[in-house]
């Protein structure tokens, strides 16, 4: 079933994470009270690894979902399937989340079809119970379940709104660009690339990040910076590794791919 692709359980390894607030506190604080979670922010900020470290360090299993278009209720629900001669039930990660007191990660929610906002409804208020319609049941969360779900907020083009009535269930924390002695930290950490390569990958990112006249859909994150470090530690020339991790999956125009490459190659 495709749904087991997206769906993973958390291992032993600490997940590496450097915060930039009071994350881990708000996250501490909201699971004590059996509230959900909404992280904002823009692609590659650290939401999904902050959900890694946070549920490794209160010890709780996750299961994460990478909601797209075509994420229904019925893949985090469940579904009937034929078995030889029978039909049989099988509860999705939701209800497996539901039902044993797992952390749920739905990132990008508001991509997700529509129903699937309505099935997590009666979770996200005090009733924190599922409905499960093709069963007729109604299941109470397990006291140690928690709901958290990721979105890219509404000034980026291309991306999906949540509605505010949707948006007011939950706690919200909002993830940007971290600055540029962290982000500087982040990269050595994560690829083992000298700290002079990493000041000038964050320089460059953040030089990038202030040409808002581009118009670029996206802008650099700390996840493309990472996978030029990535390049440059295993040997690729650096302005080659920047060009080809930051700035060609920025945009196709071949204008702003020529200016931001004249710009970088001043700075690396
Ligand atoms: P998001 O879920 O916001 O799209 P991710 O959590 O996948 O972003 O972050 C992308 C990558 O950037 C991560 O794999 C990690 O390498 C790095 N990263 C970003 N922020 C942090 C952080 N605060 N601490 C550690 N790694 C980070």
């Amino acid at each position: 079933m495709e749904i087991l692709t997206e769906t993973k359980l958390s291992n032993n390894k600490t997940p590496y994470y450097k915060a930039t607030g009071k994350e881990l506190d708000v996250f501490t604080k909201t699971f004590e009270n059996k509230l959900p979670l909404l992280l904002k922010g823009p692609t590659g900020t650290g939401k999904s690894r902050f959900v890694e470290f946070a549920a490794h360090q209160c010890n709780l299993p996750l299961i994460t979902i990478s909601c797209h278009e075509e994420t229904s209720s019925t893949d985090l629900i469940g579904r009937y399937i034929i078995k030889g001669a029978e039909t049989v039930w099988i509860d999705g990660p939701l209800t497996i989340a539901v039902k044993k007191g797992y952390i749920l990660y739905l990132d990008e929610v508001a991509e997700a079809r529509p129903d699937v906002i309505v099935a997590i409804h009666s979770l996200t208020d005090h009733r924190r119970e599922l409905y499960i319609d093709k069963l007729g049941e109604t299941i109470k969360a397990h006291e140690k379940f928690m709901l958290i779900a990721s979105f890219n907020p509404g000034y980026q083009k291309g991306y999906k709104e949540l509605k505010p009535s949707t948006r007011q269930r939950f706690v919200a924390l909002s993830f940007q660009y971290p600055d540029a002695k962290t982000e500087a930290e982040i990269i050595i950490n994560e690829t083992g690339i000298g700290e002079d390569i990493a000041k000038k990958l964050v320089n460059i990112g953040q030089k990038i990040r202030n040409l808002r006249e581009l118009g670029l859909t996206e802008t650099v994150s700390t996840r493309l910076l990472i996978d030029a470090a990535k390049l440059i530690f295993s040997g690729l020339p650096k302005r080659h590794a920047v060009k080809v991790a930051v700035i060609e999956p920025l945009t196709d125009d071949l204008d702003i791919i020529q200016a931001l490459t004249d710009t970088s190659n001043l700075l690396i």
